[in-house]
């Protein structure tokens, strides 16, 4: 297996030149030039030459021969059709990957794992467009696609949100989703100056471990869900008008109150102070009294 050739700024640049890339905005581009970030992130993943590797978006190729030279198998999908000639130029000889020209939020990632992988449990490991990270995150989890952990960088801000509990003011509701799925764990904080192009905001490198079970009990999973968004619509109402203001929920405000009660809070509690746990009792009261 060949050595990475890629992940410094010169052998970047050269790649970048001979193809003469121009860098897509939209498609938030910036790949990485830093080769400790890259060990960072292929280390905290855990690969192991017995895992399949689905990563989101492979850019001129930089993590991917990292990922290559980890891992049994690497399966990379890339939306920029200009990209497509450069990554079979840099992942030459690098025989165990297969690069899919596909917008990701459009493949069938539940099916892939079952062609790439015979149905058994991916690790995403990605240096995400920001532009679609939320978008991604809850699409893995949410379509249930196999997978064993999720270790991406994102943009700081987001890691932050994914990562805290009620009381700060990035918990909402992508805490409360990635937390019913998986344990979040940051891994390290990257500057501007390990891309190119310089992002405008800073990075950090998460890690996701799956739950093989969600830590609550949950009745009616679309209902909670509901619940949550319903809550932090409207951050500054309480709780109640929250609930009674959401077209998503068909709830009178006897049936707030009384599911608020039982749940032992008082009328004047905001939606931003409950935990998962806290979310998880709601529901379930709400989903009784409707049976
Ligand atoms: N992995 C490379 C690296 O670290 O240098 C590139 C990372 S760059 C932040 C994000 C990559 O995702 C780009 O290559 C971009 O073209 C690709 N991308 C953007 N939107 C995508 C989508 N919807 N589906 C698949 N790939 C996408």
């Amino acid at each position: 297996m060949k050595e990475p050739t890629l992940g410094n700024p010169q052998n970047t640049i050269a790649v970048l030149q001979k193809y003469n890339f121009v860098f897509q905005k939209k498609y938030g581009q910036n790949f990485l030039i830093d080769t400790h970030v890259l060990d960072k992130i292929i280390r905290a993943a855990e690969i192991g030459k017995e895992d399949c590797v689905l990563e989101i978006g492979p850019g001129i190729g930089t993590m991917t021969q990292y990922l290559s030279c980890a891992a049994k198998k690497v399966t990379a999908v890339e939306i920029d059709r200009a990209l497509i000639p450069i990554l079979e130029d840099t992942l030459d000889g690098y025989d165990n990957v297969k690069i899919i020209n596909e917008d990701v939020l459009k493949v069938d990632l539940a099916k892939l794992a079952e062609e790439e992988n015979d149905g058994k449990p991916f690790k995403v490991v990605a240096n995400l467009p920001y532009y679609i990270t939320t978008p991604i995150i809850m699409g893995l989890f949410e379509g249930h696609v196999p997978l064993r952990s999720i270790t991406v960088m994102v943009q700081k801000e987001v890691a932050d949100r994914m990562q805290t509990g009620p009381g700060t003011k990035e918990y909402g509701a992508l805490s409360l989703a990635v937390q019913y799925y998986a344990k979040p764990y940051i891994v390290a904080n990257v500057p501007p100056n390990c891309f190119m192009p310089r992002p405008k905001v800073g990075s950090a490198v998460i890690r996701l471990e799956r739950y093989q079970e969600p830590p609550v009990k949950v009745e009616d999973e679309r209902l909670m869900f509901r619940l949550i968004r319903a809550s932090f619509n409207q951050r500054r109402k309480t709780l109640a008008n929250g609930l009674k203001n959401s077209p998503e929920l068909d709830l009178t405000r006897e049936e707030i109150g009384s599911a608020i009660e039982a749940l032992g809070r008082g009328a004047s509690i905001r939606g931003e102070a409950l935990t998962l746990e806290e979310f998880a009792n709601l529901s379930n009261i709400v989903y009784n009294m409707k049976k």
